[in-house]
C-alpha cells in the first residue's frame, strides 16, 4: 500500500480519505452534518484542480458555490444512501476545504455532502481542519512503513479502485 500513500500525498485528495480509521472520529466526537435544501443551479463544476501547500494536498470537488462568505465546496456522492455522513467522507470534504481556502484565499465555514437523497451541510470548523491535519500526518508516517494494511472492508470500492490491478490486499 505504499505506492498507494505516496499517490495520495502527492495530489489525490479524494483517495486520501479511503484509509482513515474510523475510531478516530470516535475520538474526535465530531458532530453530524445538518440536512438542507440548497439551489443546485448555483453549483459550479470544480474545473481546476486545487492546491494547498499547508495540507500538502491536491485535488478537485465535484462543484463549488459562491456563497455571502466564498467559496464553498460541494461533494456528491450519487450511489450513497445514508441517514448520516460517512465520516470518510467527511474527512475528504474537509479536505476539499483546506484547498478551498488555500486557493482561494478564503476560509469556507462549511462543506456540503451530497447523498442520492440528502444533502449535508458539514461545519469546517477548527476541530474538524485538526482531525484531517492528523490524519494527513498519519498517512506520511505511513510512508515510510514497509507496509499498511487497508483499512475498510468493501468490495466495491476495491472493484472501483484505480489501483486495484496493482494492489495485493484488494477485496474483489
Ligand atoms: S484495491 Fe482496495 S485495498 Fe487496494 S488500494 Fe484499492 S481500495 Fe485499497
Amino acid at each position: 500500500m505504499q505506492w498507494v500513500l505516496g499517490a495520495i500525498l502527492c495530489g489525490v485528495a479524494g483517495l486520501l480519505l479511503l484509509l482513515l480509521s474510523s475510531s478516530l472520529r470516535a475520538r474526535a466526537g465530531l458532530p453530524h452534518g445538518e440536512v438542507i435544501y440548497s439551489d443546485t443551479a448555483d453549483w459550479r463544476r470544480c474545473e481546476k484542480t486545487l492546491f494547498s501547500a499547508r495540507c500538502a494536498l491536491a485535488g478537485r470537488p465535484d462543484y463549488v458555490v459562491l456563497e455571502r462568505k466564498g467559496y464553498v465546496p460541494i461533494e456528491v456522492k450519487p450511489g450513497r444512501v445514508f441517514a448520516q455522513p460517512q465520516w470518510s467522507d467527511v474527512l475528504q470534504l474537509a479536505a476539499y476545504c483546506c484547498l478551498v481556502e488555500d486557493e482561494y484565499g478564503r476560509r469556507p465555514p462549511h462543506g456540503y455532502l451530497k447523498y442520492r437523497d440528502r444533502l449535508f451541510r458539514i461545519a469546517y470548523d477548527r476541530r474538524l481542519e485538526k482531525a484531517l491535519l492528523t490524519v494527513i500526518e498519519q498517512m506520511r508516517g505511513d510512508l515510510h512503513a514497509p507496509d499498511v494494511a487497508a483499512s475498510h472492508n468493501e468490495p466495491q470500492r476495491c472493484m472501483h479502485c484505480g489501483y486495484r490491478a496493482a494492489c495485493d490486499q484488494r477485496l474483489a
